[in-house]
């Protein structure tokens, strides 16, 4: 029987510490959109939960804009909510350039 506590507690530990990880990875991510794809839905808009994202109207149709980057988390919920592989991750530092 301790051996299956053993194995439970060390399935955790894993799965914990690969979180941290996998936090720490994204921890220097920023979202980038691509205008030549995003069709202005807003999808992404809604689904990130930190207002980094918000549509901007110029007279004839919605355009993304990257309204918070320092708030961005590199969590990549809002990629999930694309259809259109307008959304992607990357490199903080190369974004500012
Ligand atoms: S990666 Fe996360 S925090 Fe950044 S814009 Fe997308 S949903 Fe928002
Ligand atoms: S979900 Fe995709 S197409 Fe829609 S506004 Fe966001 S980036 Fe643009």
């Amino acid at each position: 029987m301790n051996g299956v506590y053993m194995v439970v507690g060390v399935v955790f530990v894993a799965w914990f510490v690969g979180g941290i990880i996998r936090r720490k990875q994204h921890k220097n991510k920023i979202i980038q959109v691509s205008d030549n794809d995003c069709i202005g839905c807003g999808r992404c808009v809604k689904r990130c939960n930190h207002h980094v994202l918000a549509l901007m109207h110029d007279g004839k149709c919605n355009h993304l804009v990257i309204r918070n980057p320092d708030k961005c988390t590199g969590c990549g919920d809002c990629i999930g909510k694309c259809k259109f592989n307008a959304l992607k991750l990357v490199e903080k530092n190369k974004n500012h350039h």
